[in-house]
């Protein structure tokens, strides 16, 4: 049985929801994994009396497609999709049948309107958090648009095509057999990649804010969520709306919900922002701050946006260890996020550069999936918490180099190998692995306030008990700052403070 029986109580109720008639165009072998998607197939057509099957001749074998009678919907999944992409798998039979999906309507007429051919293959794992976003993306943009089709697929099972694309990172999507973008991305983005984004014109010539955020992650969506409460013109203006907490995986530590998970908190924040008159301008970063009468912020596509007060809360990103062949090799054996990536190095031996907590837990998952896991820390003393370090010294596959400075991952079109420096002794060694996870902390997000404001020597902004920098008028929260501890719940509270530090301001000036 592929489900068991909890999943097939829980698709059991999701078919009876379905609108209309789904074929399943399939194409299955004799081998293990033909056997396991047809397995599912025919479960599934066993429940539903609108589910046909016909079985049919595709590209990949096994591969499945979801169409319409009579229609082909471009949507396919190649292999078996159980795990995260199981999701993927019902959202597509639901709105195949006609179930309409939950997207804004200018989306969807986004989508609609992109003319030309856009040939979507997405390489993913079944173990991956960050993929079914982009499935289900592409997926919603192949039902939508004739021109466009998507088809997942299972790098476990296509393990020739992953070798021959040199595919290290996942979710991989290619555009028309061209390597497209790698890691999570929502509709919007992608749109936005293919050119597709709303006119840049329309956020020139707004009126002026009273307030305007910059970043809307938690620390953002908060502060402007406090100050539309007050009735005044608010504003928010962001690259990536949910900023990190699209990345994170379980939250157990956001006091009042036992567990949730990323993409599931962004989702409650942005229905939250929509509750209230903000001005949301998605998909747009900031790239100059200057004080006149007003304050200024010049976004990368040219607008200019002005308000009485600004509330900077652009966050922070994953430091990089800035040696060569990081760059080069980024996606090539070069990772960042050992839950997506760590089931591509199956049995391959890797490093983990970092032994903070972080690095730690990293390297203790990672040594469940692959063969060998050297750990490199340039301080002498590993700094994760002991429970962890215990951990990791109990396991058979681990090496921990401490006081080792990296200097350079080598390899010719993917990672061979780290080179590293004993800094007691200078000398020079060499690790043969074929990937190299980067667990080294996080950068703010504030390079492009440089000779505008105080910040400290990481670039983090120096903010007061209110929220309020140097510049009057110009507030900062969230992890962009110099507040000590990094969290969900102390970014959401720090917005809510210079929000109402922003507010003051406002009514004393
Ligand atoms: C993998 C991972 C797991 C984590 N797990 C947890 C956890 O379990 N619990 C917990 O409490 N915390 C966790 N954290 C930390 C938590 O996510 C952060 O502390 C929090 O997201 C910080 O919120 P923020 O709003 O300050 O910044 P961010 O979440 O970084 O948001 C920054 C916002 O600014 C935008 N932005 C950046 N630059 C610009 C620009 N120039 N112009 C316009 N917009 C810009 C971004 O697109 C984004 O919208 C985790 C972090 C990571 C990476």
């Amino acid at each position: 049985m592929a489900l068991d029986q909890e999943l097939k109580n829980q698709l059991a109720q999701y078919l009876d929801l379905l609108e209309g008639e789904v074929v399943l165009k399939v194409s299955g072998g004799s081998d293990k994994a033909s056997e396991e998607m047809l397995e599912l197939i025919n479960e599934i057509a066993s429940m539903s009396s609108q589910i046909k099957v016909e079985h049919t001749s595709l590209s990949r074998t096994p591969s499945f497609s979801v169409n319409r009678v009579g229609e082909e919907t471009g949507i396919t999944f190649a292999g078996t999709p159980l795990g995260h992409e199981f999701t993927s798998l019902v959202l597509a039979l639901l709105q195949v049948s006609g179930r309409p999906p939950k997207v804004e309507e200018s989306v969807i007429n986004q989508i609609k309107s992109i003319r030309g051919e856009y040939k979507f293959e997405t390489y993913i794992s079944l173990s991956c958090h960050n993929c079914p976003d982009v499935v289900q993306a592409l997926n919603l943009m192949s039902l939508l648009n004739p021109g466009i089709s998507h088809t997942m697929i299972d790098g476990a099972v296509f393990k020739e095509e992953v070798e021959s694309k040199d595919i290290m990172s996942v979710p991989s999507v290619f555009l028309n057999g061209e390597f497209f973008e790698s890691g999570r991305m929502n509709v919007e983005e992608i749109l936005a990649k293919i050119g597709s984004a709303p006119d840049a014109s329309e956020f020139d010539n707004k009126e002026p804010f009273d307030v305007l955020v910059v970043g809307a992650g938690p620390a953002g969506a908060s502060a402007a969520i406090y100050a539309a409460r007050k009735g005044i013109r608010t504003g928010i203006v962001a690259e990536r709306l949910g900023g990190q907490v699209n990345d994170t995986m379980g939250i157990e530590n956001f006091i009042s919900v036992k567990y949730t998970e990323g993409p599931k908190l962004v989702a409650s924040i942005e229905e939250q922002i929509k509750e209230y008159p903000i001005d949301v301008m998605k998909l747009q970063r900031a790239k100059r701050l200057e004080k006149k009468d007003l304050i200024e912020v010049e976004l990368e596509n040219g607008a200019v946006l002005k308000s009485k007060t600004v509330i900077l809360s652009t966050g922070a990103r994953w430091r990089n260890i800035g040696v060569p062949g990081e760059a080069e090799f980024k996606n090539k054996g070069v990772a960042y996020c050992p839950h997506c990536d760590g089931p591509l190095f199956t049995g391959k031996d890797v490093a983990v550069v970092g032994g903070g907590n972080s690095g730690i837990e990293a390297a203790i998952d990672l040594a469940g999936i692959v063969k060998h896991v050297t750990v490199l820390e340039f301080a002498p003393e590993l700094k994760a918490d002991a429970v962890l370090q215990d951990r990791l010294y109990s396991l058979p596959n681990v090496t921990v180099l401490k006081n080792v400075q990296t200097k350079e991952i080598t390899g010719t079109d993917k990672v061979d190998g780290v080179t590293y420096i004993e800094r007691d002794t200078g000398e020079e060694k060499h690790v043969e692995l074929q990937g190299v996870f980067v667990q080294i902390g996080l950068v703010p997000n504030t390079e492009w306030l440089e000779g505008t404001l105080e910040r400290t020597r990481m670039g983090e902004i120096i903010v007061d008990s209110r929220g309020a920098t140097t510049i009057p008028g110009v507030f900062a929260a969230g992890d962009c700052t110099n507040s000590p501890f990094k969290q969900i719940i102390i970014s959401m509270g720090s917005g809510a403070t210079a929000s109402l530090g922003a507010f003051d301001y406002l009514i004393r000036n």
